[in-house]
């Protein structure tokens, strides 16, 4: 996992409030206490099942590898 690519939160008031409410992939909602994962290069929220496809398909730059319109994601 490249953790330098996504900072891992527990999602609090503020955070649901100021920024997003939902995951910017699937759209599920987040829920106070959830474990979220800001995106350190696209600048948003991810849920952890996101997160973990996602840095699956990171290189070291935080980059992807796949092309993103293949439909990988939900
Ligand atoms: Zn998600």
């Amino acid at each position: 996992m490249k953790s330098q690519c996504f900072i891992m939160q527990i999602a609090t008031e503020d955070i649901l409030l100021k920024v997003t409410n939902v995951c910017a992939l699937c759209y599920d909602d987040i829920h106070m206490g959830d474990t979220i994962h800001y995106d350190t290069q696209r600048y948003h929220y991810l849920c952890q099942s996101c997160q973990e496809q996602r840095s699956e398909l990171m290189n070291e730059e935080c980059k992807i590898i796949e092309d993103e319109e293949g439909g990988l994601f939900c």
